[in-house]
């Protein structure tokens, strides 16, 4: 059987690794180690026995801080990124332009894309998205759960600021993705009428199959695969049925449930995945990288070869080379 090429849209792994016990994440026992060789869901040695791997690693910017700014968070967690990317480079290495990615992933190494989870660090200063672009940031959620300079997270009730209209309009101008995930109802739709490029939504699925408001309406869902955007599949269980936050609480066939439904609202060149691995609970039989062979495994059963090379790689790799040239 060949390699499985995996794209994902959006893991938390950094934040875990660069704040440890200091951070976010206090409490967490399994923040030691790098990006290559670590106890979490995601580490860039066993990704490598799966096949060839882009992933997006986000920064998360959680919306309450005690002791930085969120522009300080991002930095921080930033020069996390850089220095373990300069330290690794026999095993990664960071892409800045997708259309590198090809010759990345052929010269056997795992390609990286630095994101940003919540927009705060901009505050009032579009100059932060100049520092983005520099940075090498590819894709950026407007929002967490909380409401920002930009816009309102689901837990809130306002829409797209009149600022967070120059911020969508100067990261598109730097083909910086913006990513809907965690933004409300309001906000997505105040977003349709101001966006010029396809979008994303790196990690929600389908409130239709799974009733949490973080996940994305049909509308919400056509509205995206009409403009050419991309959506990734999170593995999160409580995102994936109703109610379900234990690991042992979600079946293949729940997951599957959700692609299904993508396939019907004629999904099948907008889907990819989006794990949110080292940021939420999976599934115990989808809990970290090496289990991916199994789940391509059984989408190829379910779904056909076709979708599962979609579903996994090849959607998100175009969107991206798209986003490049487009
Ligand atoms: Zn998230």
């Amino acid at each position: 059987m060949p390699d499985i090429k995996v794209f994902d849209l959006h893991c938390d792994t950094i934040d875990a690794l660069a704040f440890g016990d200091s951070g976010p994440f206090v409490g967490f026992a399994s923040t030691e180690g790098d990006l290559v060789c670590n106890r979490l869901a995601l580490g860039i040695d066993r990704m490598q026995t799966v096949g060839p791997w882009c992933q997006c690693y986000a920064i998360w910017v959680p919306d309450q801080l005690s002791e930085l700014t969120p522009l300080q968070f991002y930095r921080q967690a930033r020069d996390y990124f850089h220095t373990q990317m300069a330290a690794h480079g026999d095993d990664v290495v960071q892409v800045r332009d997708a259309r590198a990615l090809d010759e990345v992933l052929a010269s056997g190494k795992t390609a990286a894309m630095l994101t940003v989870e919540n927009g705060s660090p901009v505050g009032s200063d579009l100059g932060v998205i100049d520092e983005w672009a520099a940075d090498g940031v590819k894709m950026v959620t407007l929002t967490w759960n909380g409401k920002n300079s930009i816009a309102s997270g689901h837990d809130t009730t306002d829409g797209l600021s009149t600022f967070g209209r120059q911020v969508v309009r100067a990261m598109e101008d730097r083909r910086i993705v913006v990513d809907v995930s965690h933004l409300n109802d309001v906000g997505f739709w105040d977003l349709m009428k101001v966006v010029r490029r396809p979008f994303a939504a790196s990690h929600s699925n389908l409130r239709e199959a799974c009733g949490h408001k973080r996940n994305l309406t049909d509308d919400q869902f056509r509205a995206i695969r009409d403009m050419g955007g991309i959506v990734g599949l999170n593995y999160c269980t409580g995102f994936v049925r109703d109610n379900a936050w234990g690991a042992d609480e979600v079946s293949f066939d729940d997951v599957a449930a959700h692609i299904e439904r993508f396939l019907d609202l004629g999904g099948e060149d907008t889907i990819a995945l989006g794990s949110d691995f080292d940021g939420c609970t999976p599934p115990a039989w989808l809990s970290t990288c090496e289990k991916l062979t199994p789940f391509y495994q059984r989408i190829v059963v379910r779904f056909g070869e076709s979708v599962a090379q979609r579903l996994f790689f090849e959607n998100a790799h175009d969107f991206f080379v798209r986003n490049e040239t487009a």
